[in-house]
């Protein structure tokens, strides 16, 4: 069902972007991955390149996120290895996968990981009526909410999708609505990525997601998908100007990801790479909101 459902990623995402890159020194220039609260969103308020996390790009820091667990085992796993290289990285979680797998979402939390949010059941927010969105997302705040102490909550759109809903409706004004509505200000904070590793398709291997990464630091051959006739395929490509920093996008429901992490993390071990908790990145910041929930909905 998840393949059928990553189908529709080919139509939203393209990778183009990431062949050329720009260092921002100027903080400015930071687009701030939080709905404003002084903005009303509209149509040309979309696409998920919109919103990259400049700040990263040039530094060497890599901040790791993973997404659509809980998974049973393969979560479990990745948390050994994250704590044996002292790495934090965040968690994009369902919310009906949180409910299914506490314990797993406890353990993230503890061991002082983000645990943030990624829809209650994987729908592309772009098909869905505000009320629906905006249900499916309060129901996915509270899930979360309810193990994480911390102030931040994170959501990403499932396949990055958002700002062409029908219904007359823009999804960072939804956002920003239900947010009022359960914190009484603006505290959820939607992140896209800046380096895919496409690591869901079928075919990549571990060590291909390993070389994607070391691509997207010093430039190099990488992977990507590839659509074809009946599903998707890996395609190499060559990165000559790399962002060389950024939020990565990852699928820790897989094995070959959790394998490409520990390989990964050994390689740039010693090195000038370091990866950083997305709550530390100038997208993600979160100023003074306290963000504690009004009450129980
Ligand atoms: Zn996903």
């Amino acid at each position: 069902m998840r393949k059928a459902l990553y189908l529709a990623i080919g139509l939203i995402i393209t990778f183009e972007g990431f062949a050329c890159s720009a260092h921002y020194n100027n903080l400015l220039d930071l687009e701030k991955q939080f709905p404003d609260i002084n903005i009303d969103y509209n149509s040309s308020h979309r696409g998920w390149s919109k919103y990259l996390s400049k700040s990263l790009h040039g530094t060497r820091k890599l901040a790791l996120t993973f997404d659509d667990g809980p998974h049973p085992t393969n979560t479990p796993r990745l948390l050994n290895i994250l704590k044996r290289y002292n790495v934090k990285a965040t968690f994009f979680t369902m919310g009906a996968l949180v409910k299914e797998y506490p314990a797993i979402a406890k353990r993230i939390v503890s061991e002082g990981h983000i645990l943030a949010g990624h829809d209650w059941v994987h729908t592309n927010s772009n098909g869905e009526s505000e009320s629906v969105y905006s249900s499916g997302l309060k129901r996915t705040v509270l899930e979360i909410k309810d193990h994480n102490p911390n102030n931040e909550f994170y959501y990403r759109f499932p396949y990055g999708a958002y700002g062409n809903g029908r219904g007359g409706y823009h999804h960072l004004n939804a956002m920003k609505k239900v947010s009022q509505d359960l914190f009484g200000e603006n505290c959820i904070n939607f992140a896209f990525w800046d380096i895919d590793t496409s690591d869901w398709v079928s075919n990549m291997t571990s060590d291909n997601i390993v070389q994607t990464l070391m691509a997207n630091l010093n430039g190099g051959v990488a992977y990507k998908f590839k659509k074809i006739s009946n599903g998707y395929t890996k395609e190499s490509y060559t990165i000559r100007r790399p962002l060389a920093g950024g939020v990565v996008l990852m699928h820790d429901i897989h094995k070959r990801t959790v394998d490409a992490t520990e390989k990964f993390l050994e390689k740039i071990k010693g090195s000038n790479i370091e990866i950083v908790p997305l709550n530390e990145v100038r997208e993600f910041e979160f100023g003074n909101a306290v963000c504690e929930l009004l009450r129980v909905i």
